[in-house]
C-alpha cells in the first residue's frame, strides 16, 4: 500500500454498467489506465433498462457522442417526462415533466402563485404552464433552448432506447480507446492474505486476471462486492414491495409518444417504452399479492400491438449493498443496488456513481476516508431517490386493492415523512445540495398524488389581480405557440435520427 497511482483496473461484468465504466474511463484516463473488461456472453445481461432521464446527456457529451448518431445506434426516441396513470385514484393521469414550470416570480417559486389562482377559483391545471407537459400533450418534440425570446426555459429532454445496444455502442467506443475485452467466466476472486484486498479475478479456466482497482458489474450477483467481499444488502422491500417484473416487447400500435407511460394496475404498475423499432413493456409486481401467470397476463391484455417475444420473468429485491466501495472494488449498477424502473433512475446512477468515481480516483494507499465519503454520497443519493419512489406508492387513494391500502397505511422513512409535511402546510418544497430529483419534480408528484397545500406562500397575494391572470395567461400563451410550432415526435426522428 502506497502512494502510487492505480495503472490497472479489471472490470467484471459487461453489462451497461460495464460498458459505461470502461467507456468513461478510457475517455477520462487515456492511456495512462490500462483498462480490461471481462464478461460471459453464455451468461447475458438483463437488457431491460430503455427509459432515462436528463442526466444522461451529460454522459454522453463527456463521451463525445453525437447525439443522433447515438439515437440511429440505440434506436432511440425522445423522452419528455413520465406519465402516472391510475396512481392516487383509478381514472387519474399526471405527468412528471422534465423542466421548468411556470417562471418564478421575485422570491417566491411559481407554484405558489398558481396555488392563489387555485384557491380564487382559476381551474387551469399546474401542467398548463409546462413547455415538456404541453408538448408531451400533443406529441410534439424539438430541440427549443429557449421559448422564443422569453425568459422560459426551452424543452428539457431525455431518451427511450435499447439498453443493450448502447452497450453495445459503448463497446466499440471503449475498444477503439485501448480497452481489452476478455471472454470468460469468472469463478472466483483470489484476496491477499495481510488485507484481504482483491488481488485477482479468477475464471473457470484458471486464467488469474489481476489488477490494482476492480469495479464489480456483474449485476443483481455482485461476484466481487458480495460474493468475496461480503459487503452486505439492505432490503427495502417493507417501502417497495414490489419483487418481480415481466417484460415483453410488441408493435407499435399508435403514435410514438415522447413520454413514458406507468399504469399502475391491481398489484403494481406496468410500463410502456416507445423505440423506434418496437415498443417495450413490463409488469412490475409484488409476489405477494398476484402470482406469475396472472402477471403475465395483465401485461399481454395490455399491449397496444402484437407481441415480439415470449414474455420474460425477473425478480429482484429493491434496496442496496451497505458499503459499495470496499477495499479496492467499486461495484456499479445492478451489483451496487436495485430500485425498480418507476422514475428510470438505475442507469443514472450508474452514470453517477461513475462520475463519483473519477472524481475521486484513488491512489494505491486507499485512503479510507476517501471510501467513506464515496459510500456516504452513494447512501444519500439511493436514499433520496427510494423516498421519491415510496411517494408514489404511500400517497394514494386507492381502495379497490389489499395492495394499495397496505400502501397507503405504511409507516414511510421520516426524511419523506418530513416532506410531506412540509409541502401540506404551505407547499415548502426543500432539497439537499446532492439530491437527484428537482422541486419541480416533488411538486408534481406531490399534486398528481392528491397531497394539497393547505396555504400558499404570503408573497404570492402581493401580486393585484390583474396582474396575476396577466402573468398567468401571458405563459400559457407562450407555451401554447412554441407548441405549435414544434413537429411532431415521429417526424422529428424520421427527419434527425431515424435508424436505417
Ligand atoms: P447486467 O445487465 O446483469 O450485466 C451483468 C454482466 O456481468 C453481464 O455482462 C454478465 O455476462 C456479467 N457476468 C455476470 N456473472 C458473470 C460471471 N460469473 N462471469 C463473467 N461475467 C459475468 N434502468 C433504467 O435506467 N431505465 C429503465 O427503464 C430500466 N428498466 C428496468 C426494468 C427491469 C425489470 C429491471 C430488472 C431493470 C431495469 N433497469 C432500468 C435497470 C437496468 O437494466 C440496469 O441498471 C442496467 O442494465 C445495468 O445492468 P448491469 O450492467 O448492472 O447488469
Amino acid at each position: 500500500m502506497n502512494d502510487d497511482p492505480i495503472r490497472s483496473v479489471l472490470i467484471a461484468g459487461g453489462g451497461t454498467a460495464g460498458w459505461m465504466a470502461a467507456a468513461v474511463l478510457a475517455r477520462a484516463f487515456g492511456a495512462s489506465l490500462s483498462i480490461r473488461l471481462v464478461e460471459s456472453e453464455e451468461i447475458g445481461t438483463v437488457g431491460v433498462g430503455e427509459a432515462t432521464i436528463p442526466q444522461i446527456r451529460h454522459i454522453n457529451n463527456f463521451l463525445g457522442l453525437d447525439e443522433n448518431a447515438f439515437l440511429r445506434e440505440t434506436r432511440g426516441t425522445f423522452k419528455l417526462g413520465i406519465q402516472f396513470n391510475n396512481w392516487a385514484r383509478l381514472g387519474d393521469s399526471y405527468i412528471h415533466a422534465f423542466g421548468d414550470i411556470g417562471l418564478p416570480l421575485g422570491l417566491s417559486p411559481f407554484h405558489h402563485y398558481w396555488l392563489r389562482a387555485q384557491a380564487e377559483g382559476k381551474r387551469a391545471p399546474l401542467w398548463d404552464y409546462s413547455l415538456n407537459a404541453e408538448a408531451a400533450k400533443n406529441n410534439r418534440f424539438s430541440r427549443l433552448e429557449r421559448v422564443g425570446d422569453s425568459p422560459l426555459a426551452g424543452i428539457k429532454y431525455a431518451f427511450h432506447f435499447d439498453a443493450s445496444l448502447y452497450a453495445r455502442y459503448l463497446r466499440r467506443y471503449a475498444e477503439a480507446r485501448g480497452v481489452e475485452r476478455l471472454e470468460g467466466r469468472i469463478a472466483d476472486a483470489a484476496r491477499r492474505g495481510e488485507n484481504g484486498f482483491i488481488e485477482a479475478v479468477v475464471l473457470e479456466n484458471g486464467k488469474r486476471l489481476e489488477a490494482d482497482f476492480f469495479i464489480d458489474c456483474t449485476g443483481f450477483r455482485g461476484l466481487l462486492i458480495e460474493g468475496a467481499l461480503e459487503a452486505g444488502y439492505e432490503d427495502w422491500t417493507r417501502w417497495l414491495p414490489c419483487d418481480r417484473a415481466v417484460a415483453v416487447a410488441c408493435r407499435h400500435g399508435g403514435a410514438m409518444r415522447p413520454y413514458t407511460q406507468a399504469t399502475a394496475q391491481r398489484a403494481g404498475w406496468q410500463w410502456r417504452i416507445p423505440l423506434q423499432h418496437r415498443v417495450g413493456n413490463g409488469h412490475v409486481y409484488c409476489s405477494a399479492h398476484i402470482g406469475d401467470d396472472e402477471a403475465a397476463a395483465v401485461l399481454l391484455s395490455n399491449l397496444e400491438g402484437e407481441p415480439l417475444d415470449e414474455p420474460r420473468f425477473l425478480r429482484f429485491t429493491t434496496g442496496m449493498r451497505r458499503k459499495m466501495w470496499v477495499k479496492n472494488c467499486v461495484a456499479l449498477g445492478l451489483a451496487s443496488g436495485f430500485m425498480e424502473p418507476l422514475e428510470s433512475t438505475s442507469i443514472h446512477l450508474i452514470q453517477s456513481g461513475l462520475g463519483r468515481l473519477v472524481s475521486m480516483f484513488p491512489d494505491r494507499r486507499f485512503n479510507p476516508a476517501l471510501i467513506a465519503e464515496y459510500n456516504r454520497q452513494s447512501r444519500f443519493e439511493f436514499e433520496r431517490i427510494r423516498d421519491f419512489l415510496i411517494l408514489h406508492y404511500h400517497a394514494n387513494q386507492r381502495t379497490d386493492s389489499a395492495f394499495w391500502r397496505e400502501c397507503a397505511a405504511m409507516s414511510v422513512p421520516d426524511a419523506l415523512a418530513a416532506k410531506i409535511e412540509l409541502f401540506r402546510g404551505a407547499g415548502r418544497i426543500y432539497r439537499e445540495h446532492e439530491e437527484l430529483f428537482t422541486e419541480v419534480g416533488w411538486l408534481q408528484v406531490m399534486l398528481g398524488q392528491h397531497v394539497r397545500p393547505e396555504r400558499y406562500h404570503p408573497a404570492a397575494d402581493g401580486l393585484a389581480p390583474q396582474k396575476l391572470d396577466g402573468f398567468l395567461g401571458d405563459i400559457r400563451i407562450l407555451i401554447e405557440r412554441a407548441v405549435e410550432a414544434m413537429p411532431r415526435h415521429e417526424d422529428f426522428i424520421a427527419r434527425h435520427c431515424a435508424a436505417p
